[in-house]
């Protein structure tokens, strides 16, 4: 990962200073054993800490001291847990900036005390929040697995217990030298462990609902849970954690269809304040050649907009070269997001916004892998 100046806890766009109150965690397990691995369990919010009102069949947050209640299966594991609680628990359609940064606080503060942390997080904006904190959590040597439940954990038939039981392991797992297993912020659900900033949410129905197209599993959970060394991230635990907080949210997604006007492109473009456009082009990132299409995005780069191109398809890559469709936003100053999501994208430009680069660093930053979320020849 590059290197970042620290700077006092500044969201551009809201233009006030943040104080992060950080909770006192909580062991759930109250005898620490100090032979066993010790994780960080912190809960969000989200369908998973639900559980049934056995009286009215309503569901209700969970509280985080019952945990072992409901999930009786924990206390088998050697294993110490430890939770902090958010208060009050949010529906992921809520997160925010600002509570990336209060996770990034949370992890840094405990962070020589636990050998692996696990974020039950709503599934809605979960692969937002693992990539933002792929960036944020620079010299990570340590796991960081989000997951969560598309039925409350507190149901029959929830998958739930499965996903938490099974991301608490991963979070402790070490190789034969004592490093971390899986050291990288990553999304476990329904039996596939998956690079956090590859990874998108794809259905609202099934337990199966996360897909990374663009890079291979890490793990694969079945009888035995299968690492697959060759594309988890190397790590160097001599290099201590370095916490990022600064965003700048001023980006948009323009998605582009037949039709689509000029008079939408020209006001979308002249949005005040705006910095940066994730232009979502057709198949291997073409884009309608009409002149002032062209003209609009050139007039846009000129200003200093930074204008990225990825493609409406899930797998594979933009590659401006191809067609003649796609040379010509080269020509525009448009620059490839080559196959990155667009959740890793939105919060990659965030982050380098937020950091006071110039256009001309960014623009180069984009074409380099920070976090292992594009592949490309120096990708980790
Ligand atoms: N709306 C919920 C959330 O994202 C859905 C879920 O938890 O899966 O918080």
């Amino acid at each position: 990962m590059k290197s970042y100046s620290k700077k006092p806890f500044i969201f551009l766009s809201y233009k006030q200073r943040i104080t992060i109150f950080v909770p006192r965690k909580a062991l759930l397990f109250p005898m620490k054993n100090p032979n066993h691995p010790s994780v960080l369990l912190i809960y969000t919010g989200g369908t998973i800490g639900m559980v049934e009102n056995q009286e009215t069949g309503a569901l209700e947050a969970f509280k985080f001291d019952q945990l072992i209640e409901n999930v009786p299966e924990l206390k088998r594991f050697h294993c110490s847990i430890s939770s902090y609680q958010f208060n009050p628990p949010i529906d992921s359609s809520d997160m925010e900036p600002s509570l990336w940064s209060k996770l990034v606080k949370i992890i840094h503060q405990n962070y020589d005390d636990f050998d692996g942390f696990v974020i039950l997080h709503g599934t809605d904006t979960m692969a937002y929040t693992a990539s933002a904190l792929s960036f944020m959590l620079e010299n990570l040597s340590k796991p960081v697995i989000l997951t969560g439940s598309q039925l409350p954990i507190g149901m029959l038939r929830t998958d739930g217990k499965e996903n938490l039981i099974t991301s608490i392991e991963i979070a402790a797992a070490k190789r034969a030298d004592g490093t971390a297993m899986v050291p990288e912020v990553c999304i476990f659900f329904e039996n596939h462990l998956l690079r956090g900033n590859r990874t998108t949410k794809i259905n609202a129905e099934n337990f199966n609902a996360f897909r990374s197209y663009n890079y291979p599993l890490l793990a694969t959970a079945g009888i035995h849970i299968k690492y697959d060394a060759n594309y988890i991230r190397k790590a160097n635990p001599d290099q201590p954690l370095k916490p990022h907080f600064l965003y700048d949210t001023n980006v948009i997604v323009l998605t582009l269809f037949p039709g689509i006007q000029e008079n939408v492109i020209r006001n979308v473009l002249h949005t005040p304040g705006l910095r940066a456009v994730i232009l979502k082009t057709y198949g291997s990132g073409n884009a309608p050649q009409r002149p002032w299409f062209i003209k609009l995005l050139k007039e846009a780069t000129e200003r200093g907009i930074v204008i990225v191109n990825i493609s409406q398809c899930p797998t594979g890559m933009v590659e401006m070269r191809r067609y003649e469709t796609g040379v010509h936003l080269l020509d525009a100053g448009v620059i490839s997001g080559y196959d990155s999501t667009v959740e890793a994208l939105i919060t990659k430009l965030m982050f380098l916004l937020g950091h006071g680069k110039s256009v001309e660093e960014i623009r180069q930053m984009l074409n380099e892998s920070i976090a292992g979320e594009i592949t490309i020849e120096q990708s980790i």
